[in-house]
Formats: structure tokens, sequence, C-alpha cells
């Protein structure tokens, strides 16, 4: 049997993100503070072809099979088209998270270079509040990069709305119609405590069963069967298309998770909301050979946990925030 990137419970992982940047034009306020976070220097970023080896390796040793591009905001890193094209000789199915923001000028650019489905993150299809939440006055900018996905030949386009109770909790139902009219998959997230300000609190996380509520109401829904993916997706009764809703915090898919993560400045981590993670940087950078890199990875990954303990006396919020972990 082909190696693979397995754990003690099982867990066979081949679904890798890449983070590119830990930089951003937007100040999300569930993610980052409004001064922004300090940037991590030019030198301590991997570069394309680092990148490249380290998923070559995941790819031809252990099967790893999808990957996604995620930051930061990795529309903000200089010659994106140019790794989507190294990393699409791959062969992977390859995936990017946005904001959306810089789709308008980059998306025929990212699709004539192999990357073949793309997610952007709108929070609120109300101009002012989202300028409250991104921090930026970008609503019109982010819908016409949506619109230029679309037009690129991204299908499908899908849209993560991270949800507030008390913030955005109010907008579900049009996130469905906009999801409908549209033809986008709209994908309702639960807030997680990976925020850098510490705004995070239980209270404002609108759990799974209340968004599906929401939904159902909206335009009811049936089940899709369940992946490893970790949204649970539904189906509109009617056909007009489907909506998923991550439950990261009430009902973690942990079980099921087969992903690990690449942060922008080489870092390698076995869970979102790993404490510890593996200096493959170091080891690029001091000759390591392909063998020697890939048991680092196979290490960090045996030694992964059952799960998260969101919610538990004993969870620990990781030292870094979602946009430096690469959400
Ligand atoms: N800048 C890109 C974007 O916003 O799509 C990619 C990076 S962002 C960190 C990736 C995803 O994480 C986005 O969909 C964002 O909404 C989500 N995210 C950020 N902070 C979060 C939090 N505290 N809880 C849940 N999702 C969060
Ligand atoms: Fe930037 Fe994305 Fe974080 Fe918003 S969610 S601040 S766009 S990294």
């Amino acid at each position: 049997m082909a190696a693979q990137l397995v754990d003690d419970f099982g867990r066979v992982h081949r679904d890798l993100r890449i983070s590119v940047t830990d930089r951003c034009n937007f100040r999300c306020t569930y993610c980052m503070p409004a001064e922004g976070l300090e940037w991590l220097p030019r030198d301590d970023i991997l570069t394309f072809e680092e990148i490249t080896r380290l998923a070559r390796i995941m790819v031809e040793r252990y099967g790893v099979n999808g990957i996604r591009l995620t930051g930061g905001e990795p529309t903000v890193r200089a010659n994106l088209p140019t790794l989507v094209e190294m990393l699409a000789a791959l062969g992977t199915d390859l995936a990017m998270t946005t904001n959306g923001v810089s789709l308008p000028l980059l998306a025929a650019d990212l699709r004539a270079a192999g990357l073949r489905r793309v997610n952007v993150s709108c929070d609120s299809l109300r101009a002012e509040r989202f300028a409250e939440l991104a921090r930026r006055d970008a609503l019109a900018r982010v819908l016409d990069g949506i619109g230029a996905a679309r037009d690129a030949g991204f299908d499908p386009v899908k849209v993560n709305c991270v949800v507030m109770r008390g913030v955005n909790d109010d907008e579900i139902a049009d996130f469905v119609e906009f999801g409908r009219t549209k033809g986008v998959e709209v994908r309702f997230i639960e807030f997680m405590p990976l925020d850098a300000d510490g705004i995070w609190t239980n209270d404002l996380v609108v759990p799974v069963n209340e968004i599906l509520a929401l939904v159902n109401q909206a335009s009811p829904v049936e089940p899709v069967e369940r992946t490893s993916a970790p949204a649970s997706r539904y189906r509109f009764a009617d056909g007009s298309g489907h909506v998923g809703i991550v439950a990261s915090v009430s009902d973690s898919f942990c079980s099921t998770c087969d992903r690990v993560r690449l942060t922008a400045d080489g870092q390698f981590r076995n869970c979102l909301f790993a404490v510890s993670e593996t200096d493959v940087r170091a080891l690029l950078r001091a000759g390591a050979d392909d063998d020697e890199l890939a048991a680092a990875l196979e290490a960090s990954v045996a030694s992964k946990w059952a799960g998260h303990q969101i919610n538990r006396v004993n969870f620990i919020k990781p030292r870094r925030s979602m946009s430096q972990i690469g959400g």
C-alpha cells in the first residue's frame, strides 16, 4: 500500500491548506485587529519553489489530492498565478479562499493558470455593515469579484459567511436568496475562537441547528450525504442549488478530519487549533532531502490529537490567529 499521512486514530490526511501570505488588505473584526498584525519579514516567507517542493512530496508520497491556497489574503502575494501554475502541475484539485476584492483583476489569470475552485468570503450583503465587519468599504467590489469568478468559469463559486449572533444572523435568509439567485453555494460558518482581538465568546456563536432552522424557514432544504469535508451540505428542495453549514464549534468534525496546513512561514500544522508546529522551513533551508522532510511530516501527523477542546476547560487558544495560521 502507498504511504499515507495517517494518525493514531486512523485518519488519513489528503487535504492540504497552504497559506501563501499572512498579509491582508481587510481587517475583519472576527479575524484581525483594526491596526493589523505585525507582518512576517519577507525572508521568513516560503518561496514558490519551497511551497511546491513540500506540496509535491505530499502529493507524490502520500496521495494528497486537494490543495487550497489561503492566507492572510492570498491575492496580495505577488505573482500568485505563477504559484498556481506550479501547483496545478501536481494534478490535484486546486482551490483558493479569498476575500474576493482582487478577483475582478485576477480571476481570469488564476483560472488560466489552473486554479479550479474558489471560495469568496462575504459576511454581510449590506454595504454599511460589510464596511464595519471588514473595516473596508468594499462590498460592491467583493460582489464584482464573485461575478468575475463566475465569468472566468469557476464552478462552483462558494461564498463563506461567518455568522455571529446579534451581528449578521438576521441576514441568513438574504444570503439564502443571494445563493439561489446568483447560482453560488453559500456556506455559513460558526464563529471560532481564532480571532486576534479576543472578542470570541460562546454567546456569539450561532449553532448549526439554529442556522439550519433559519435556512429552512427561508427555503426548505434536505441533507446531502456527509463526506470528510467540514461543511454539512443541504440541497434546496426546489432544486435551486445547495447550501452548507460549517459547525466547527457546536458539532466538531474532528473525527473525520483529513486536513493538514502549511503556514506562510513554513510551519506544518496537523490541526487548525494545534498549539505546536513543525518547522519545515528550517529543514528545507538546512538542506534536508525529501526523505527527511517526509519523515517530519509523518511524525507531525502521527502525533495529532483526537480533536479540539473548544468549550472545555482544557481548551488552549492557539498562539496565532486565523489569518496567521491560514483559515
Ligand atoms: N483572506 C481570505 C478570506 O477571507 O477568505 C482567506 C483567509 S481567511 C482567514 C479564511 C476563512 O476563514 C474566511 O472564510 C474567513 O471568513 C474565515 N475566518 C476568519 N476568522 C474566523 C473565525 N474567527 N471564525 C470562523 N471563521 C473565520
Ligand atoms: Fe483578511 Fe480573510 Fe482575515 Fe478578513 S478573514 S482579515 S479578509 S484574512
